[in-house]
């Protein structure tokens, strides 16, 4: 590729980037959080567990946050210590320990890539990013880069949510962070920048200044260890950005990562100028009735019906109450009655829809979905017989919850 212009959005000085590394790395030292994975990853002598490691949290903590990742990262390790005990893991038991996780394929393809590497690659993890993003299901850039360089120490970068928010501020990127020409160039730069010995500490440095110290409305400047690298900040208290030896300032308006003309630098926003992104595109409402079916359990206790998702789509897999999308705008009378037929599907037996008693809303949000269930409630008395080939079954309070069932689900009941 050709050598990025000569523009301040770049780190050309190779004397600042040494001092921002040591800088960087002098506060990780001092700072760092104390998470599992760390721990595990910085004394593992057995690469392929110090790499399965990394990969596990590194899945677990795509869109979620650190404080809940950590449960579930501790219990997973216990259950399946190798990549070996997760090949042989079923695809339910995967689902169980990942239910309130959300993005349910994640751990689905996570055991799909482990019985991989276990039958294809002789158990072995791959050593570098490029390997590990071209033989591994679901591992894509960002994920390599982080098992390489942490747990293989290898000198690559990476670009998270967080890094893009540090790098486009220290170096005043004000176009759309998730255009292909800021991507690009933001990988260009975490590459040049990594600490060529100490890349995996690097790397979650960066993260970590992102997560704890310039955090996306409140930066704490004044506490961040780089902060005399930092052209926003620069822009924020003299009204211009770091002067830079022997470069051009952009102009504005023909910059390709400038602010755009028509939004430019806002003052009263500060360092959060950066980094821009494109307007989210709105969720898509839906509406899904769901009915809880009880009956009285052998032992006096309620017991409810669940019953399995299909094994592909949104929550794959999963087990919820019976449920049913609903067109928009459907009348409620009309509304009981396709679910009482629904619900004859199930129990193999007639089903009245004004036996069904409505109970309320719950609003649960996926990452691109507004879901409203509507939801009803069935007593039942004397005893239902089940397909035993439909996936459906009977199962008290206490085992809903020990079962794969998504947070939505535990909403409703
Ligand atoms: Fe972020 Fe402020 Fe540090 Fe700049 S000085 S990198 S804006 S925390």
């Amino acid at each position: 590729a050709p050598a990025p212009p000569p523009t301040r959005h770049h780190f050309s000085d190779p004397a600042e980037v040494e001092a921002l590394r040591g800088n960087l790395l002098a506060w990780y030292d001092r700072c760092k959080r104390d998470l599992p994975w760390r721990a595990l990853a910085a004394t593992e002598p057995d690469a392929d567990r110090r790499g399965y490691a990394v990969w596990v949290s590194e899945i677990m903590l795509q869109q979620t946050q650190v404080a809940t990742v950590i449960d579930y990262y501790n219990r997973w390790m216990q259950k399946w210590p190798t990549l070996q005990a997760l090949a042989q893991a079923s695809l339910e038991e995967v689902n169980e320990l990942w239910a309130g996780l959300g993005y349910y394929s994640r751990g689905k393809r996570l055991q799909e890539a482990a019985r991989k590497v276990v039958s294809e690659l002789g158990g072995h993890m791959p050593r570098t990013a490029e390997a590990l993003q071209k033989l591994l299901p679901g591992v894509g850039r960002y994920t390599a880069g982080a098992i390489a360089s942490i747990s293989y120490g290898q000198a690559t970068g990476v670009v998270d949510g967080n890094v893009i928010r540090v790098l486009c501020r220290l170096r005043c990127i004000g176009a759309d962070s998730s255009s292909l020409a800021v991507i690009d160039r933001l990988w260009d730069m975490a590459n040049a920048l990594v600490d060529r010995s100490r890349p995996g500490d690097f790397n979650q440095a960066l993260m970590e200044l992102g997560a704890t110290v310039c955090v996306p409305k409140a930066p704490l400047c004044g506490e961040c260890p780089v902060k005399q690298h930092c052209q926003a900040r620069c822009r924020k208290l003299f009204g211009k950005p770091i002067p830079v030896p022997d470069v051009e300032d952009c102009g504005v308006g023909d910059c390709p990562l400038c602010p755009p003309a028509t939004e430019p630098w806002d003052s009263s926003l500060g360092v959060t100028n950066f980094p821009r992104k494109a307007a989210k595109k709105q969720p898509r409402a839906m509406r899904t009735a769901t009915c809880v079916l009880e009956r009285r359990g052998c032992r006096g206790g309620p017991e409810y019906l669940i019953v399995q998702r299909p094994s592909s789509g949104l929550l794959a897999g999963l087990w919820e109450f019976p449920s049913l999308p609903l067109a928009q705008d459907l009348q409620e009378k009309k509304e009981r009655e396709v679910l009482a037929d629904h619900l004859q599907a199930w129990m193999g037996q007639p089903v009245a829809a004004k036996g069904l008693q409505f109970i309320g809303e719950v609003i649960h949000i996926f990452s691109h979905i507004h879901q409203t269930y509507v939801v009803y409630s069935l007593p039942l008395e004397g005893n239902v017989t089940l397909d035993p080939a439909s996936p459906s079954r009977w199962v008290t309070e206490e085992e809903f919850h020990a079962s794969a069932v998504s947070t939505a689900m535990k909403k409703v009941l």
